[in-house]
């Protein structure tokens, strides 16, 4: 046995930081030297097709802020390249570890992965334990009275909210930080260091945040007093008054129980809407663990057979934000420069994908999740089942998002089109949120040319509305479950 010390493995995933941290803890609660790994899984980067992909550039930030923060415990990240389902089980035996510790991970890929290292690990006599600590509460946990998993929100947050122990649910999980394995108990071989971006074949790109827990926990602290004017504030996309905390809970650089703490220690309508918000998160989860065929096809199977009628040249137009309405247009522009895009935004821009554009939600589903930093399988699938009326507790399908209205109310000022759309910049009032509608005279002074250096309007609102309500209509009236 090369260590000492009888030696665990806590196999980091979608949990890079070291406060609050539930496998970590309990691993180093058990275990006198634990070794901490991450794997970079060949099998998710293969798949990956851009090499400008912002989310290596912070998975790598934020292993490199881990490695040093254990480097200055004495310890430090061993990481591997390949596949997990082979790597973990094979390291495990080399260095002789009685058990590997784990964030449990519910989408159906890391579902088989974890169950096939669980296997290899059984076979050599290694236990493998997966703890909840990416979510508050996890699917099965949360149930109806008959004890059957909840399709609709409100009564799920109810149940929620009802079972919810703080002491047992949001409890921090503090890490004994002298139990992990000291570096110089590591055989040489396995000290790998972690190869450079170039080496995995991607490249190093800016990025609009920090990546790391440092940075997670100072973007927390930021919020904290803001987070009373949260329900007033939180629709409107010029004042960032969100928390822009989703990339960090979507890598783990930040506990969601600790968010959950901070929501719990104010008594403001701003702390319930974002303790709210997180429950949307963990019904997200929720119904993917449940359901999972809901990656593949709509929860409500009346839609199954929808085809929509949408053309590819307006699904270009949506992507590279060039479809007329300024608020769509602004919000794709953003999404494209910095991989994000706030959340009345994304409400907005799925419906006119699917609603105005008749195209197809699982497409517009595609683009979020290649280029979304904060991708997230449950929240991004749900989002747009949502938005597009086919999904659990979606929006009903006769509501339809009118994005001239929604970029009055929402973006009054135009601060942020303006910012995305600088063309537009020199337009006033109604004109700005609409140029098509605006007289030529206003075009004029503004220097906007319609066809020209601002796209003309690819489709009319209110024929499109009228189109996509009787397609749900029809298919919701002829589908079956
Ligand atoms: C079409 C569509 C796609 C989406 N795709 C994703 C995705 O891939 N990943 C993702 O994390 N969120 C997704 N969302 C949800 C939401 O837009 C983002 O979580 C939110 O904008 C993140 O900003 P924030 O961290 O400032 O959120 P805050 O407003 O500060 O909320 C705090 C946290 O609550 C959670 N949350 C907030 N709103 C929602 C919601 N509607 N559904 C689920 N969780 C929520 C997030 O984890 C968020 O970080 C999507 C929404 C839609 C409509």
């Amino acid at each position: 046995m090369p260590t000492s010390r009888p030696l665990s493995i806590c196999w980091l995933r979608r949990d890079l930081r070291l406060h609050d941290h539930a496998p970590l803890a309990l691993a180093t609660a058990e275990s006198q030297a634990v070794a901490v790994v991450f794997i970079l899984d060949r099998v998710i980067l293969d798949a990956l097709e851009n090499s400008r992909d912002r989310r290596l550039t912070f998975i790598h930030r934020s292993l490199c802020e881990l490695d040093s923060k254990l480097r200055a415990h004495g310890s430090m990240l061993i990481v591997r390249t390949g596949d997990p389902a082979e790597e973990i089980p094979q390291l495990a035996q080399e260095l002789g570890a009685k058990c590997v510790y784990t964030g449990k991970d519910y989408e159906p890929y890391a579902r088989t992965r974890d169950a096939k290292v669980a296997q290899s690990l059984f076979e050599s006599g290694i236990d493998f334990v997966a703890v909840k600590d990416s979510v508050v509460r996890e699917g099965g946990e949360v149930l109806s009275q008959e004890r059957n998993p909840l399709r609709v929100y409100t009564p799920y947050r109810k149940s929620w909210e009802r079972s919810f122990e703080p002491e047992r649910d949001a409890a921090e999980h503090q890490v004994t930080l002298a139990h992990l394995v000291q570096a110089k108990e590591i055989p040489e071989q396995y000290k790998t260091s972690l190869p450079s971006l170039n080496d995995l074949g991607f490249e190093e790109v800016d990025l609009w945040l920090s990546p790391g827990e440092d940075a997670a926990l100072e973007k927390l602290g930021q919020f904290a007093p803001q987070m009373h004017r949260y329900r007033e504030l939180r629709d409107f996309p010029a004042a960032h008054a969100t928390s822009g905390l989703s990339v960090h809970l979507r890598f783990g650089t930040i506990s969601v129980r600790k968010m959950v703490r901070l929501a719990l220690s104010q008594t403001s309508e701003g702390a319930e809407t974002w303790l709210r918000e997180i429950i949307w998160r963990d019904f997200y989860q929720d119904i993917l663990f449940h359901f999972p065929d809901v990656v593949e096809r709509p929860f409500q199977r009346i839609y199954d057979d929808l085809e929509y009628p949408g053309e590819q040249d307006h699904f270009s137009a949506w992507c590279e934000g060039k479809t007329g309405y300024p608020l769509v247009d602004a919000a794709m522009r953003c999404f494209n420069a910095t991989g994000w895009m706030h959340n009345r935004l994304r409400m907005v821009v799925a419906s006119f994908l699917t609603k105005d554009l008749l195209i197809d939600y699982r497409q517009g589903e595609a683009y979020f999740a290649a280029g979304l930093l904060d991708f997230d399988l449950a929240s991004n699938n749900g989002g747009w089942q949502w938005a597009s009326s086919v999904g659990a507790d979606p929006q009903p399908y006769f509501r339809i998002f009118n994005p001239i209205l929604q970029s009055v109310k929402f973006d009054p000022e135009g601060k942020f089109i303006r910012e995305w759309c600088p063309e537009l910049s020199h337009l006033e009032g109604e004109a700005l949120h609409f140029p098509a509608r605006a007289s030529e005279f206003e075009l004029l002074t503004a220097n906007v040319e319609l066809g020209k250096n601002y796209p003309k309007p690819i489709v009319d609102h209110a024929t499109q509305k009228e189109r996509a309500i009787s397609l749900l209509a029809v298919a919701k009236s002829t589908g079956s479950e």
